[in-house]
């Protein structure tokens, strides 16, 4: 991309002037933008021949491009033609910071380059595009410009995202694991997307269990996974085998090899996630061209074909994640400006509210009391599916399951009727929930519900009247439902498959990176919303006779209390020359897909410096020696909603020991 391209949306400049003019902080209006000038608008502009450095930024506030400066012209009462001398070279490297908050939030500041697609001339490799959802898993092509959904062995579109155990310890994937739910529910995974590549916590386990109906266990690596008999699997291999499963029915519909693909991840998955879908990708015999988030794999669906900005809201609501994302889109430039969202939030959480509804009634009507099997909690969660979409489209419905219990020795069938009403009291805390994640990323970037042009909709549970209404009487107009909602993202991945062409993407860190100190305390480096690529200079300050090896425990989260943040494995610096004085210079590094790397030297001299990441020792043995949380107070982050189902599965589970 031009550095044209790269400033177009450029509509305010700072710029910093020499010390010999004062050092004085100028600001205004930018016009006529390019990579060699601009015209800056201000009442009193400085004199002719003054130098400094600048930053332009979009009207969102994010920063497209830092360089150095000198007025060559300069109107008063209009404003100063601006040269540029340099743009975001290396000579422009931050102000080392200290790690102190107040230090970095003055000090800190970005050399961001947005880039194209791939850095790598791809243009030669053939890819596919995947949306491995939490419920579905879909995959797309694009050969000739129209992107198509590839179907699965079944012949149907979408492969349910759930993997069975057979007794000969065989593993099936898709349709074939979905009809084995109800009747082998232990051994059954669905939903592991949501624990996906997320580290092992005893706590977040016994809270998550009662949303799943098979074991959750800690598997290698200290990894959330799912325990299907004696067998112990990751959630990362589950979706292994599903991109497995996806990868040989491209290759036999496409009739040639598939290597490469563009997987789509919510845009809210933090590091260890990413790494995880990359891994089960490698696993699979793919290689990721590019993680794209969900919500840009949407936006690049729905296409723009015009010169002026659209302000787009993807609103993504699926069976277990809800993502909000705002973007920027002028002709084939993707560029995101927030997102926000939820892991724990979705079409899953209602079906066992329902669930959880039925078996009170059933439970009220008989006058019993059910310890329910699994069995019996696999078919509730199905039969309140099913009402659920009857419940879309109609006022009411029944839920019907035969021989549903034996009460006092005879059978007894489910048979209850709901109305849409009854449902939608159920949903009033995820609505709720949605717009409260929804109005913090707009107002985090000061964007009204009526600056968004387009709101466009997807993932299956937007289908639901309730959702659609929230959405209309928040933005306060009609959202856009031209794309279907379960192939939107498909179809958006295949298109940035074709080798990116015509397409620019800018992402932003979807959660904020940092360092835990002492006293547990988080303190971001990296803030969220922060265009990627992009790299930043700290420096660790040693005192005399400090450690030869420095430990930098990383967390991922928005948490003032670290940890309740993500532990991302903890940056070991070594290789300090004995005795010698001075900080360390860590640089930060996220790719184009908010991939991290890190970076050492010494801060004077520059030495360069060993680092490695250490992800061996717990994050228990980490915090311990951190201490207690003694931060300012804050809101506890919500814990997922807890169904009377989830309860009834926990008795039930207590009940054999578990
Ligand atoms: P996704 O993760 O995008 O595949 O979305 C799947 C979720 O959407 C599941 O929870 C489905 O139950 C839900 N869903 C699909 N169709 C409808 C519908 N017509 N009404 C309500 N929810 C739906």
């Amino acid at each position: 991309m031009s550095p044209d391209d790269r400033l177009a949306g450029a509509s305010r400049a700072t710029l910093v002037l020499d010390e010999a003019a004062g050092g004085e902080l100028v600001t205004g209006a930018v016009r006529d933008v390019s990579a060699s000038a601009f015209f800056l608008s201000v009442e009193q502009p400085p004199a002719v021949g003054i130098e400094g450095r600048f930053e332009l930024s979009n009207a969102s506030g994010i920063v497209l491009e830092t360089g150095a400066f000198r007025i060559v012209l300069s109107q008063p009462g209009v404003g100063v033609g601006v040269e540029i001398l340099h743009l975001s070279a290396d000579s422009f490297r931050p102000p080392s910071v200290s790690l102190e908050p107040r230090a970095l939030a003055a000090g800190a500041e970005a050399v961001r380059v947005p880039t194209l697609l791939h850095g790598k001339d791809l243009e030669d490799v053939f890819a596919i595009g995947i949306d491995l959802g939490t419920s579905n898993t879909c995959a797309a092509v694009d050969e000739d410009g129209t992107p198509r959904l590839l179907t699965t062995r079944e012949g149907e579109r979408m492969l349910p995202s759930i993997l069975s155990l057979l007794d000969d310890g065989q593993l099936v994937i898709g349709r074939a694991a979905a009809r084995r739910a109800v009747l082998y529910p232990e051994r059954t995974v669905y939903g592991s997307k949501r624990l996906l590549g997320r580290p092992y916590d005893p706590e977040v386990a016994r809270e998550m269990q009662g949303h799943f109906a098979y074991p959750l266990v800690e598997t290698k690596g200290q990894v959330f996974g799912a325990a299907l008999g004696s067998r112990k699997l990751s959630m990362q291999e589950v979706a292994r085998q599903l991109l497995a499963g996806v990868r040989a029915s491209a290759e036999s519909q496409l009739g040639r090899s598939v290597e490469y693909a563009v997987i789509t991840v919510p845009a809210h998955f933090g590091e260890s996630q990413r790494a995880a879908i990359r891994a089960a990708a490698r696993g699979a015999g793919l290689t990721v061209l590019r993680l794209l988030a969900e919500p840009t794999a949407a936006a690049i669906a729905y296409g723009h074909e015009r010169d002026e900005r659209t302000r787009l809201v993807v609103f993504d609501l699926g069976g277990g994640t809800f993502d909000l994302t705002l973007l920027d889109v002028t002709r084939g430039r993707f560029e995101v400006v927030a997102t926000g969202g939820d892991l724990f939030l979705g079409g899953l959480d209602l079906d066992d509210s329902l669930a959880g509804l039925l078996l009170e009634r059933f439970e009220r009507d008989l006058r019993v009391s059910l310890e329910p099997t699994p069995q019996q909690v696999a078919r509730l969660r199905e039969v309140a599916e099913k009402c659920k979409l009857d419940l879309s489209v109609q006022p009411k419905t029944s839920a019907q399951l035969s021989h549903f219990a034996e009460v006092e020795g005879r059978p007894v069938d489910l048979s209850l009727t709901i109305t849409r009403e009854e449902l939608e009291g159920l949903a009033e805390p995820l609505l709720e929930r949605m717009l409260t994640i929804t109005s913090g990323v707009l107002d985090g970037q000061g964007v009204r519900p009526q600056d968004v042009d387009d709101v466009v909709l997807v993932g299956g549970m937007t289908r639901m009247p309730a959702v659609q209404a929230r959405v209309e009487a928040y933005f306060g107009r009609r959202p856009n439902l031209r794309m279907h909602p379960d192939e939107a993202v498909a179809l958006g991945a295949a298109r940035a498959a074709r080798a990116g062409r015509g397409h620019q993407l800018v992402d932003v860190l979807p959660l904020s990176i940092g360092v835990a100190t002492r006293g547990r305390r988080f303190l971001r480096l990296l803030s969220r919303n922060t265009q990627v690529p992009v790299s930043r200079e700290f420096v660790l300050p040693r005192s005399e006779g400090a450690p030869d090896e420095e430990r930098v425990p990383l967390f991922q989260g928005e948490r003032p209390d670290a940890s309740a943040n993500e532990y991302l494995g903890s940056l070991v610096v070594s290789g300090m020359p004995a005795g010698a004085p001075g900080g360390i210079a860590l640089t930060l590094h996220l790719d184009a897909e908010s991939v991290l790397s890190a970076s050492a030297a010494m801060a004077e001299g520059g030495a360069p410096l060993t680092v490695s990441l250490d992800r061996q020792r717990s994050v228990e043995h980490v915090l311990a020696e951190l201490g207690e949380y003694d931060g300012p107070s804050y809101e506890k982050p919500p814990v997922p909603p807890r169904s009377a189902l989830a309860r009834a599965f926990d008795r039930f589970r207590s009940l054999l020991g578990r």
